[in-house]
């Protein structure tokens, strides 16, 4: 039976470990590290994500300040807004919660949040010294994958490493990742032949898809450690990943679940993030 990696443990410790860290450079510096967080509309899944990244701020001593503006509001009012928080001295990162209303344009309103805020990684600058192996803002859920990995004690040096999926939030970023920690990596999506042949080469297989329980035991090497990054919810209404956990963790050697597994990693890293990027701005080093 295939070992659990606990992201709701390995997320609280790094959440004991940013608000330790938060109340000595407060002490140190007298500045707080601020995270602004901005929803457009009334998407009920936004509201919920957005109240919890709120909630998470308080809890480690992070200062949130939350913008919502209604579903009409224009692209201009919106980008007003982060002009605004990029000259706020108060405000070190700044999330734009997505997907936003139809009549925005993503790309230009994640385009003008300053890289040195981009708590999300999302901005093309940070995207550019990810994929150049150089220290930068990481999205958080990939980020969420590799902390898994580095505090299991997973050996990702030299092994292959099969992502599915090749999403710009996790798919990419996550494959960058795993370069960058010198894995063999393949990037596997809705156009692969073969995928289960291709997933069973993996010493580490990452899945990324939102499709349920695609991920059958037929996919996995005797052993191997796999990272379900997917959400989805079954017509009963129950969350399940991408990896079908009952017969995969018959066979792996780790297994994350879900819920529970990288879902809480996520909040963690953004709140990391922030800390980093209140470090950077105030020229604190690591
Ligand atoms: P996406 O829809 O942007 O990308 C999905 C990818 O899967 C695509 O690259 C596509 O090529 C690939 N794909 C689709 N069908 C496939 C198939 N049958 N075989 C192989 N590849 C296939 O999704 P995303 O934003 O990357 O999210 C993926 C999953 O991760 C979703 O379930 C999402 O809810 C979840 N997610 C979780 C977190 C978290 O915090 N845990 C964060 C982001 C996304």
């Amino acid at each position: 039976m295939a070992k659990i990696i606990s992201g709701k443990e390995i997320s609280a410790q790094i959440r004991e470990e940013v608000k330790d860290e938060v109340a000595r450079i407060t002490e140190v510096t007298g500045y707080t590290p601020g995270l602004a967080v901005i929803q457009v509309g009334e998407n009920p899944a936004s509201t919920v994500y957005v109240n919890s990244k709120k909630r998470a701020c308080e809890q480690v001593g992070i200062k949130s300040f939350g913008y919502h503006l209604p579903e009409e509001a224009s692209q201009e009012e919106l980008l007003d807004l982060v002009d605004q928080l990029n000259n706020d001295i108060n405000v070190h990162g700044i999330l734009c919660q997505l997907p936003l209303p139809d009549h925005m344009d993503e790309s230009k309103v994640l385009n003008a949040i300053l890289p040195e805020k981009d708590v999300d990684g999302f901005h093309p600058y940070n995207v550019g010294l990810l994929s150049q192996g150089k220290k930068s803002l990481v999205p958080c859920t990939p980020a969420g994958v590799l902390e898994m990995l580095t505090r299991t004690g997973i050996d990702i040096s030299g092994k292959e490493c099969v992502i599915v999926g090749r999403s710009n939030i996790v798919g990419k970023p996550v494959a960058q990742l795993m370069l960058s920690k010198n894995a063999t990596v393949t990037i596997a999506h809705s156009r692969t032949v073969d995928l289960p042949a291709v997933c069973r080469r993996a010493d580490i297989l990452i899945a990324a898809v939102g499709r349920p329980k695609l991920i059958t035991s037929d996919y996995i090497k005797t052993g191997a450690t796999v990272i379900d990054v997917g959400i989805n919810r079954t017509e009963e209404g129950k969350l399940v990943g991408d990896v079908d956990f009952e017969s995969v963790s018959e066979v792996a050697g780790h297994i994350t679940p879900v819920p529970g597994g990288v879902g809480p990693m996520t909040i963690a890293m953004l709140l990391s993030n922030t800390l980093e990027a209140f470090k950077k701005i105030n020229g604190i080093s690591s």
